[in-house]
C-alpha cells in the first residue's frame, strides 16, 4: 500500500547545499537557487513565502526521509498523512 505524505523545504533554512538531491531525485534546484520539487513527480506542489510543500502518494517515503536526514541545516520536513 502506498504512503501518503507531505514534504516541505523551509526556504529560510535551505542553504542550497543540495545534499538532498542525491537522496531523492524528486528534489531539484529551483529558480531561486534553493531546493524545490519536480512538479511532474508530485501529486501537488504548493509555494508560500516561507517554503515549498509537495504531496506524494507512492512507495518512496524512505527516499524523502533520507533527503531530510541528509540536509545539514534540517530544512526538509516530512509529514505522513492519514
Ligand atoms: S540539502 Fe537541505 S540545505 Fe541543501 S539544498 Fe537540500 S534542502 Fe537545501
Amino acid at each position: 500500500m502506498p504512503d501518503r505524505y507531505r514534504v516541505t523545504v523551509d526556504k529560510g533554512a535551505c542553504d542550497g547545499i543540495f545534499a538532498c538531491l542525491v537522496r531523492d531525485d524528486r528534489l531539484v534546484e529551483a529558480d531561486d537557487g534553493l531546493a524545490g520539487f519536480d512538479p511532474d513527480e508530485a501529486e501537488a506542489v504548493a509555494r508560500t513565502d516561507d517554503g515549498v510543500t509537495a504531496t506524494f502518494e507512492d512507495d518512496r517515503l524512505d527516499e524523502a526521509e533520507g533527503a531530510a536526514a541528509a540536509c545539514p541545516p534540517s530544512a526538509i520536513s516530512v509529514e505522513v498523512l492519514e
